[in-house]
């Protein structure tokens, strides 16, 4: 058998080679932090959640401790629950995210009021949001496309004028500023997914965020099954002191101690993150910019994002021949996202297709190009190679 060799030269090594879309950056301190938790009293519910509750709304700019869940999708559910939505409300959200935004609201029972894109970020128009809105709009939910934040001060504008709450699913953009402000201070609440492929990871885990203390309470109610343990807030305090009660039902979301240290550890290596994901958007950049037949991620001015994708489009008709070129090079590319009325959870409730369609030919013409903070220089030139192959410059 022959030996396992290191790769002559790099034409050689492309062939190998398999960059994927995202993933994790992982380093000694994050698995010292991990056994450390693992080792200790608390496997969940123990300190380590309160450090890592203070790490999140210290990335994210408030002064209230974000509240840990299990996952992103789990943050939408208790921000929507908190946040009032229930059968005869309405969420007015983006078609182009990941179905959760709208799916966790559809199950609390309101009816999803899907509004269009802008055409340059592909975040939730205000206009549009603004025309879907109504009184019985609960909430609007902005969602920051791969990194960039929504324009949260129409949104706020438009959700307040509707008596609605603003939420900002932040999934793609721990990390990023509007402003100067960072993602988290910007919307009513806010939440976060720290799923291997975001911005920082706890392997599965989630996080809420606002600055509003009532709304805050009923989320981490929430998280633990609507538990009242404060005697002051219960029905029946003399009960015993083993008394503990329901007051609304809610749910077992609670991040466990093993993970929180893991994002905790995370959360400190933010600012590097940043950096070198968004050397890698650069890299990108300069070395495609002078194609024609390709058009590259762009934010507005005020925006400072942390790039959580990095998004192309190319011809709707050249889409999936350049896709599957792309994958054969073992690049890793992704469709982000399918519009999420487009899903037969949807059509079976009534939605056609063409109700969104800034959103549906950005789905019609977008591809993701690798982008993670591991990605070396070399991994970077290589997709920029096959990917100027097969745009055929
Ligand atoms: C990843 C993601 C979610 C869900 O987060 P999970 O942690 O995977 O449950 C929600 N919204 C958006 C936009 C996402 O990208």
């Amino acid at each position: 058998m022959a030996e396992r060799r290191r790769p002559a030269d790099d034409s050689e090594r492309s062939v190998n080679r398999n960059i994927p879309y995202g993933r994790q950056s992982i380093d000694r301190a994050d698995v010292d932090a991990v056994v450390a938790a693992l080792t200790s009293d608390w496997l969940t519910t123990g300190p380590a959640v309160v450090q890592f509750e203070n790490a999140v709304s210290c990335a994210a700019g408030v002064d209230i401790p974000a509240v840990a869940v299990t996952s992103g999708t789990a943050a939408l559910h208790t921000a929507y629950h908190a946040a009032g939505v229930r059968p005869g409300t309405e969420v007015v959200t983006s078609p182009l995210t990941f179905a959760a935004t709208a799916s966790t609201a559809a199950l609390l029972g309101a009816t999803i009021v899907f509004a269009d894109v802008d055409a340059v970020t592909g975040n939730l128009d205000p206009d549009a949001a603004a025309a879907a809105a109504s009184h019985r709009t609960a909430v609007v939910a902005g969602v920051d496309y791969a990194g960039v934040p929504v324009d949260a001060t129409r949104l706020a504008v438009v959700a307040h004028d509707a008596g609605a709450l603003f939420l900002e699913d932040a999934a793609h953009s721990l990390g990023s500023l509007l402003n100067g402000v960072p993602v988290g201070g910007l919307a009513d609440v806010t939440t976060f997914s720290f799923f291997p492929t975001k911005n920082a990871t706890t392997a599965e885990g989630g996080a809420v965020v606002t600055g509003d203390a009532a709304l805050s309470d009923r989320a981490r109610a929430f998280r633990n099954h609507g538990l009242v343990r404060d005697r002051a807030r219960q029905r029946w305090p003399d009960e015993g002191p083993w008394h503990q009660e329901i007051a609304d039902f809610g749910l077992n979301y609670r991040l466990p101690d093993v993970l929180a240290a893991l994002g905790s550890s995370q959360l400190s290596r933010l600012g590097s993150f940043k950096a070198r994901r968004n050397a890698v958007f650069e890299r990108y950049r300069d070395g495609l910019s002078d194609l024609a037949g390709i058009e590259l991620p762009r934010c507005p001015p005020n925006a400072d994002p942390m790039w959580h994708l990095y998004p192309v489009r190319v011809p709707v008709e050249e889409r999936r021949r350049i896709f599957e070129e792309l994958r054969a090079d073992g690049i890793g590319v992704q469709v982000n996202y399918i519009p999420v009325y487009w899903h037969p959870v949807f059509q079976d409730l009534g939605y056609r297709r063409g109700l969104c369609p800034v959103a549906e030919d950005w789905y019609r013409r977008e591809i993701s190009l690798p982008m993670h903070a591991s990605l070396t220089v070399d991994d970077v030139d290589h997709v920029i190679e096959a990917v100027r192959k097969a745009i055929g410059a």
